[in-house]
Formats: C-alpha cells, sequence, structure tokens
C-alpha cells in the first residue's frame, strides 16, 4: 500500500532510487503484498494468458505462511523481491529495526530463490535517508512510475486504466496482491494485459 500524497515528493528529494528502467519495448509489472493464498494464484494466472513475467515485492510474513505461492511464482517465471518482514513505514521505523526487517525478509526470499536478492521497494514509499544510505550498497530500492492506485477505496477504474494506458518502455507498474485491492485488481489488471499486450509490449521481471 503506498499513500496518495508521497510520490511525486520523494521523487524530488530522492532522484537516485529507481523509478523508471532502461528499455526498448519493455514494462515492468510488480505485484506487492503478497503472497496471498487467493490473490496470487489468480495473478498467476492473468499473467500466464499473456506471457508476462512480474516482480513479486513480497512481504516476508506473507512469504513464509506461503512459501509454496512463492515457489509456484518463480517456477512459473517470476522474481521474489524484498518488501520488509512485517510492512514497517520508514517513516516510523528507527533505522536499526527498519534494517533488521528488511534482513528477515530477505533471508526467506533468498531461501526461496535459491540465489541472492538485491531487490527492495520502501512499504508505503516511504523511507528515510538514513535507511536508504544503509541499504544503497546491497539493495536497488525499486520505486515506480505508474501506480495503479488499487489499494484506494473509492477509486474510479476507468481513470486508473486510463492513466495505465500510457505507459512507456521502461515504465515500472505496481499493482498489490493484497485483499483491500482485489475488486480494484480484478477490475483493472485484464484490462491493462490485453491493452498493453496489443501495443506489442514485452512484461520482463526487474
Ligand atoms: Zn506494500
Amino acid at each position: 500500500m503506498i499513500p496518495k500524497q508521497t510520490p511525486g515528493i520523494i521523487k524530488r528529494i530522492y532522484p537516485s532510487l529507481v523509478w523508471k528502467k532502461e528499455s526498448k519495448n519493455e514494462i515492468f509489472l510488480t505485484f506487492d503484498d503478497g503472497p496471498h493464498p487467493e490473490i496470487t494464484p489468480w495473478v498467476l494466472d492473468q499473467l500466464s494468458d499473456y506471457e508476462a513475467q512480474a516482480t513479486f515485492f513480497c512481504i516476508g510474513e506473507n512469504l513464509s505462511r506461503f512459501r509454496e505461492i512463492g515457489v509456484e511464482a518463480i517456477n512459473q517465471g517470476h522474481k521474489l523481491a524484498n518488501h520488509t518482514f512485517h510492512h514497517e513505514n520508514g517513516w516510523k521505523t528507527s533505522t536499526q529495526d527498519y534494517l533488521k526487517s528488511v534482513e528477515m525478509c530477505n533471508k526467506i526470499v533468498t531461501e526461496i530463490r535459491g540465489q541472492p536478492n538485491d531487490l527492495f521497494r520502501p512499504p508505503y514509499g516511504r523511507i528515510k535517508k538514513s535507511q536508504i544510505s544503509q541499504l544503497r550498497s546491497d539493495y536497488r530500492i525499486i520505486m515506480w512510475s505508474h501506480l495503479s492506485w488499487d489499494f484506494k477505496r473509492k477509486l474510479s477504474v476507468s481513470k486508473s486504466i486510463r492513466k495505465l494506458k500510457v505507459v512507456e518502455p521502461g515504465s515500472i507498474v505496481v499493482f498489490h496482491d493484497n485483499e483491500k485491492s482485489f475488486e480494484n485488481l480484478k477490475a483493472i489488471l485484464p484490462v491493462c494485459l490485453e491493452h498493453w499486450s496489443s501495443l506489442n509490449y514485452k512484461f520482463s521481471v526487474i
């Protein structure tokens, strides 16, 4: 979940984080907060219809509960990445506790992937400078160029889709495989996948 007011502000303060990638024909779909036993498999089915690969920024405690879903995602060519263990808000968490949570999450991500992980996304997009400087040597801190706003309760789905349709090569798009977002996700994701696919975008992991 990412609050409304942060992206623009943080982008100006922290230009060194990754907001977009260089690419000719790829876009980078990301799903935060899972895995979830019903929602993540639904997402995997949608992605598989378009041979789309995505990056899942997992909450460590969800990944430890639903390891087999993480394994399934990897088997289907997706990537698991770090979204802290307890979904801490960096602004409200001491750097020491924050780093510990990131480390705990990375332990399980690495275990399930069977190889090291260097991708991290801060929950709510909220992270302190001190946390960034500690994490920067070990992680690429991945933000986004396009938010689906799927977590928003009174979302205009058509407006969200309209904004997502204008992705460019290299765009990083955020969705959520959590309960709060599922109704919106069901309405948005299939339409967008169909549209992007018709424009010949390739969907790659970060
Ligand atoms: Zn999150």
